[in-house]
């Protein structure tokens, strides 16, 4: 591997990458890192007064324009919002999108968070990445060289879909690249209102950033975090990218023991 990574977030819906992971793809992209963003979905059924076709055109969007705020790439596997489910077929296209990009790194959700689809689109992103490095896998692009190593993000509230609380591996302070992140949430302002219905968020913005990202920060004194897991069971390389990469915006980190780097 070179020392510039090409880090793919793959996750389910447009916004998800912004609300818990942009801040650190801010930081790995001034770094001169490349960075990817994939939804697994348009976010389609997520809209008031808007068919789907125009909800999910308004969606991807609204993604594009966030992603290229640090200079990202965007793309989407168009798959049913709300009804991401396994499958051969979506696990092919899936290491497909993971060769194309010639990522090092993969971020996605926690296999247990908060949301149907996100634990369905956790546990789609690590079985395609175990095969990006197979010849022998029916796919329209050529093997990787190595494994990418997989990271997971953080659900809200830090807790499983249950309300158990979960301790993550590290946290990132994305303190100086909130400014960014807010941007790039901002930039999907279809969910202001749905927001507002579904969940009463009143300012979407504000609202994810100080039950997220600084209810993060003050566990661990300071003004914004995002946290992470490293996938760190059989499988994938365990070698830290991220948090060298990152540097001294990377605190607390915690690793089982039986951690093997
Ligand atoms: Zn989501």
């Amino acid at each position: 591997m070179t020392s510039k990574k090409t880090i793919i977030s793959i996750q389910a819906h447009p916004d998800d990458a912004e609300i818990f992971c942009s801040g650190t793809l801010a930081l790995l992209a001034q770094l001169g890192h490349r960075v990817v963003i994939a939804t697994m979905t348009s976010g389609n059924m997520g809209g008031i007064g808007m068919d789907p076709k125009t909800t999910g055109k308004r969606r991807k969007q609204e993604a594009a324009e966030a992603a290229r705020l640090i200079g990202a790439e965007y793309l989407c596997l168009e798959q049913p919002d709300g009804f991401v489910f396994d499958s051969p077929e979506i696990r092919i296209q899936t290491n497909q999108v993971i060769r194309q990009s010639g990522a090092d790194v993969v971020f996605t959700h926690l296999p247990d968070d908060y949301h149907p689809d996100h634990r369905a689109t956790s546990s789609i992103v690590e079985s395609a990445t175990l095969l990006t490095t197979l010849p022998n896998v029916p796919c329209d692009a050529d093997p990787l060289e190595a494994t990418p190593i997989l990271y997971h993000t953080t659900p809200f509230n830090l807790t499983n879909h249950l309300g158990n609380p979960y301790i993550p591996h590290f946290y990132v302070d994305v303190s100086s690249v909130i400014e960014t992140k807010k941007a790039m949430i901002a930039a999907h302002d279809s969910q202001i209102e749905l927001m507002q219905v579904m969940f009463e968020i009143n300012n979407f913005v504000d609202d994810m950033l100080d039950g997220h990202d600084r209810k993060l920060g003050t566990r661990i004194g300071i003004d914004y975090a995002e946290a992470f897991w490293q996938h760190l069971g059989g499988g994938f390389p365990h070698a830290p990218v991220i948090q060298k990469a990152l540097g001294v915006n990377v605190h607390q980190q915690y690793y089982p023991q039986n951690a093997n780097f």
